[in-house]
């Protein structure tokens, strides 16, 4: 019996290896609106390359590397004054930038840091050709900003959503893919990146394709469905900005608990939930508000995750709220 039992036990473990994280998700910041200091990045990092990062969106930068720095994150780093040691963090272990889209509160930590990267040769910055067009047109144009394209602080790197292929993402190891999301008339776009058939998918703001009306959402869901059966996503990164309350003509192309799971739902029947529940679910981009669906002194925040706590008491999703400072293993 005892047998039996160990070789039915040794079987289940040959059939679903535990896969070991690869990868860490510094989180720089977490949030979608209000805290100027704590608008959407990440920092993605390979254990192959403790001191390398690929920044995912850049809204801002300093105060999330300095909370990252004080929570001891960065041992690699020389001693030194806090703005020492952020100015050496963002020249020389950034070493590439994905960005979503061309709105300010994904990219203007990039923008207002640019200037430091003097000396520090090209990085690369790497969107769709649209997000790359936009960023050359309106904010690197010798008028918002200088044209650092034109000086060669960074250089450009546009994968097109059309390319049904990996492209190797600057100097990080790392390889990715991008898809056009629907974001109420605004272009914006999600990586998958990844290496050594693990894989992280980052989307930008998005609409759901109920509200936009658009199949793009699902067509990146069936895209990655293949990834999913084989146990290769280690993470979805979505947006939730709005509580339930809100009204579908005031969302501006972004999802609220409901609809995440309305595209979770979509996944679910691509895939399996079993296979979903092995999958880290960052929410990113929450909009803090003081009044929340007009409640005086009601937290936005507060009551998103609450209702997202909710939705997921059925699905059992191992769904993570981002903090500003931390680090997730996945
Ligand atoms: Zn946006
Ligand atoms: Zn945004």
């Amino acid at each position: 019996m005892k047998k039996i039992l160990s070789t039915i036990i040794l079987a289940f473990l040959i059939m679903s290896p535990v896969v070991q994280a690869q990868f860490n998700i510094h989180v720089v910041g977490a949030e979608g609106g209000f805290n100027s200091d704590n608008l959407s990045s990440y920092l993605l990092q390979h254990q192959d390359h403790p001191a390398q990062f690929l920044a995912l969106d850049a809204g801002s930068l300093a105060p999330g590397i300095q909370k990252l720095i004080q929570n001891n994150h960065y041992s690699f780093l020389e001693a030194g004054n806090i703005e020492f040691q952020v100015n050496e963090f963002i020249r020389n272990h950034i070493i590439s930038y994905f960005i979503s889209h061309s709105h300010l509160d994904h990219l203007s930590g990039m923008i207002i840091h640019s200037p430091e990267l003097l000396f520090v040769g090209k990085t690369p910055l790497i969107g769709t050709p649209k997000t790359i067009k936009e960023i050359q047109d309106h904010i690197f144009n010798s008028v918002i900003w200088a044209d650092f394209f034109q000086l060669g602080f960074f250089s450009p790197v546009a994968i097109s959503p059309a390319n049904n292929f990996f492209t190797p993402l600057g100097e990080t190891g790392l390889i990715g893919r991008t898809f056009t999301l629907p974001h109420s008339g605004h272009h914006s776009s999600a990586l998958l990146v990844g290496k050594d058939e693990r894989f992280v998918i980052y989307l930008g703001d998005m609409g759901a394709d109920s509200i936009e009306e658009s199949h793009l959402v699902e067509n990146l869901w069936s895209e990655i469905t293949p990834y999913i059966q084989k146990n290769q996503l280690a993470a979805i990164m979505i947006e939730v900005s709005f509580a339930n309350c809100r009204k579908e003509q005031n969302l501006f192309g972004h999802l609220t608990p409901n609809l995440l799971f309305e595209e979770l739902n979509v996944i679910k029947n691509k895939t399996s939930l079993s296979a979903l529940q092995k999958i880290k679910i960052f929410i990113t981009h929450i909009k803090p508000e003081p009044n929340a669906c007009g409640i005086e002194h009601h937290s936005a925040k507060a009551l998103i995750i609450k209702e997202i706590k909710e939705l997921n008491k059925n699905w059992q999703l191992d769904i993570v709220i981002p903090e500003q400072g931390q680090v997730y293993s996945i």
